[in-house]
């Protein structure tokens, strides 16, 4: 462990004990084979030139490294968060993420899933074989979230209330099927699933808080949400309005991260959101206490 890691171990430590915190719970963080993961890498270092938006991997460590740096910070559980962007792929990485989630029992059960033949069949081995969490990637993907394929696998995992993080807003880049509207018709027809919108719905903010009013399963996560990088380009509505709504929502706002590709370093997500202003209880639900509920953890179990 280096000086700047012993630094940022010490800055959420501190963050953690002004908000009396036993832990974090971050429902989006990425592991996941290593082939893939440098891939996911590659692509980020690509963007700078393609788009002007330089994205420098802060945490491009490997796993274990990754996985220790993770705990030194408090994250008493976590995700593997996986998504295919081609059919054949999200089987297999079911397979990846439930034995990441052997090997490391912090790490909530992570699966994902792609419209195509035999869908219905691994998402159920899946929640059997212990997914607690879902990952689903509308841009990455490139797939409309009410494929007919899809129908059973979400009437599926709405009764058994596993939760789908869902990147379904359309930053940083927007997709064929990104925005409010394709996910409103799916929560039309499933209003019990329990959605959580990666990114509190960037840069749709508004209308994705409009269908969490909407439908009461549907929970965000704070993934880059309100992050200088992510303000300088998708900045989340000013004024007393927008900061009401996610007083109001305090108890379905969830700690996501993005950990490792984000391109500045894990306590700036932890400041900004105590930055809010939404007071000490929101911070402490927001960072904890949701995450613990959601998915009945039994921290003392976890020491
Ligand atoms: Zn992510």
């Amino acid at each position: 462990m280096d000086d700047q890691a012993a630094a940022e171990i010490e800055a959420v430590r501190e963050f953690r004990e002004r908000l009396s915190l036993p832990g974090l719970v971050d429902i989006h963080t990425h592991f996941m084979p290593d082939r893939v993961l440098r891939k996911v890498w590659a692509y980020f270092d690509s963007v700078g030139p393609l788009t002007g938006m330089e994205w420098p991997i802060t945490y491009r460590h490997e796993e274990d490294q990754r996985v220790a740096l993770l705990r030194a910070f408090g994250v008493r559980a976590y995700t593997s968060m996986l998504y295919p962007h081609k059919p054949g792929m999200a089987d297999w990485l079911n397979g990846w993420a439930a034995g990441f989630a052997a090997r490391m029992p912090d790490c909530l059960q992570t699966a994902t899933l792609f419209p195509e033949e035999g869908v219905e069949t691994y998402v159920r081995e899946a929640v059997e074989s212990g997914a607690r969490v879902f990952k689903s990637h509308l841009q990455v993907g490139d797939y409309d979230p009410n494929d007919e394929r899809l129908d059973r696998v979400w009437g599926l995992l709405a009764d058994a209330a596993v939760p789908v993080v869902m990147h379904c807003g359309s930053g940083p880049q927007p997709g064929k099927y990104t925005g409010p509207e394709p996910v409103g018709r799916l929560l039309a027809r499933h209003p019990r699933l329990r959605l959580v919108f990666a990114h509190m719905g960037m840069p749709e903010y508004t209308d994705f808080l409009d269908l969490a009013d909407r439908y009461h399963g549907v929970l965000l996560d704070t993934t880059m949400a309100f992050t200088d990088f992510s303000e300088a380009f998708a900045p989340f509505p000013a004024g007393a309005d927008a900061k009401a709504r996610l007083a109001d929502l305090g108890d379905r706002i969830l700690l996501g991260t993005d950990f490792p590709n984000i391109p500045y370093p894990y306590l700036h997500q932890l400041e900004v959101l105590e930055g809010l202003g939404l007071g000490d209880a929101w911070t402490r639900a927001v960072c904890y206490g949701n995450g613990v509920r959601l998915f009945g953890l039994d921290l003392k179990d976890m020491a």
